[in-house]
């Protein structure tokens, strides 16, 4: 078969797994020309295939020398469909690790269940003995909790509708978006799916099973960004959310204080994920952000941000804390420079000057290199037999 993309929206239903490859291969290449790091050297990276967490286990891989074990919720390809790209990256990831000594083994299944965790258990006493860091990279739809109810997260405003500009993918043109308010179900949904209960239940077992070495470190993402997007993401559902992912921050450094645990969140950057361009209003923000900061050479991808959190920000302990006790990695995004410029810009876009004022090509390019297309360097007319790759 010859792949090709097929987008839908915010989606591209096909992957190429040649390109994955070359899409783990360039951020390993980016983490190596780092130099080596000092960080964790057993490492369990929930959320491990795509966006942040492929970026951190490749970081902590390539550039801490570390051991990993990776949990995913990806599907593997049929006679007529591709595997997901997290699958094809997850292939690709093993082997580099594997050419260079280094363990990497990766359990597919749901991160939010029992049993995936005592799975993820076993495998960590029979191949790792203890892990000394636990990153927690989940983003997901929906979450099935130890209480059996499905919950489904929701991405709205809390307090009214909120209308604002808005890109329209498939044409390039501008036009206004309204967000309406969650119920409260959709609140409390949401804050099940992406707060911080299953982070929670995550450490406790590894905790209880004896599988976490002393002084050892646990970090989630969180993302505040500007007030122009507050009404749909701090203070939307999302928001909410994230608020109890720090709240369960709080709690775990301090029900582990005596194993010597180090619970972080890390802000992270605005950036073309599969879990964030999924948000309405945000994708047009993300794209002026990535032109004004391309233009103040600033620019950072998954991979620079994670390679910047274990190389700089982790090893300066403390003095690399918010007020709140956050990792900043989102402090080039937030400069007041930049800023000021993306607003004016926002001001300013229509239909007519959006490409020349938002970086739309770029945005783009992020989007297909997350499926494995748009590589100059790989060739798609390669006829693949999908079952054996
Ligand atoms: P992503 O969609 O690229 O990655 C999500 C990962 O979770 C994938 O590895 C996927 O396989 C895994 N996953 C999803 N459901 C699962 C399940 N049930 N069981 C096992 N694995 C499952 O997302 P991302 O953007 O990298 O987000 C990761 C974290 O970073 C989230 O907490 C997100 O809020 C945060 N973050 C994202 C941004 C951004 O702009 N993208 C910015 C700051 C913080």
């Amino acid at each position: 078969m010859i792949i090709q993309p097929k987008v839908k929206g915010f989606i591209c239903t096909t992957a190429h797994p040649d390109g994955c490859a070359e899409y783990v291969k360039r951020q390993i290449e980016t983490t190596k020309a780092c130099g080596p790091m000092n960080g964790p050297k057993k490492v369990l990276v929930i959320g491990s295939s795509t966006g942040y967490g492929l970026a951190s286990r490749i970081t902590v891989s390539f550039g801490c020398g570390a051991d990993t074990l990776g949990i995913m919720f990806e599907k593997p390809a049929t006679a007529r469909r591709t595997a997901t790209p997290g699958f094809y990256n997850t292939q690709a990831f093993e082997k580099a690790a594997a050419a260079e000594g280094l363990y990497a083994k990766t359990i597919n299944g749901d991160a939010f269940s029992e049993e995936i965790k005592a799975q993820t258990i076993e495998t960590i006493k029979k191949d790792l003995g203890q892990i000394d860091c636990i990153i927690y990279s989940l983003a997901a739809p929906r979450r099935t909790a130890p209480d059996g109810i499905t919950y489904t997260s929701a991405l709205k405003t809390t307090q009214g509708s909120f209308t604002e500009k808005s890109w329209v993918l498939k044409d390039n043109t501008i036009e206004t978006a309204t967000i309406g308010p969650a119920t409260e179900e959709e609140i409390t949904g949401t804050r099940k799916v992406m707060g911080g209960e299953d982070w929670i239940l995550w450490i406790r077992a590894l905790y209880e099973a004896g599988v976490v070495a002393e002084h050892a470190l646990t970090i989630a993402y969180s993302y505040i960004g500007p007030q122009l997007t507050y009404p749909v993401y701090h203070e939307g559902t999302i928001g909410l959310a994230k608020k109890h992912l720090y709240d369960s921050c709080t709690a775990l450094n301090q029900e582990f204080a005596d194993k010597g645990l180090t619970a972080r969140i890390s802000v992270n950057k605005a950036l073309v994920t599969q879990a964030s361009s999924a948000i309405p209003i945000v994708p047009l923000y993300f794209a002026l952000l990535y032109r004004v900061m391309k233009d103040h050479g600033l620019h950072e991808g998954c991979i620079e941000q994670m390679n910047r959190l274990f190389k700089d920000k982790l090893p300066a302990k403390d003095a690399a804390l918010d007020e709140e006790g956050q990792i900043r990695l989102d402090d080039w995004e937030m400069k007041p420079e930049i800023q000021e410029e993306v607003m004016k810009r926002w001001e300013k876009v229509n239909s007519s000057n959006l490409l020349e004022l938002a970086d739309v090509e770029g945005y783009w390019e992020d989007f297909y290199h997350m499926f494995g297309f748009h590589f100059d360097n790989v060739d798609y007319d390669r006829d693949i037999d999908l079952e054996a790759q």
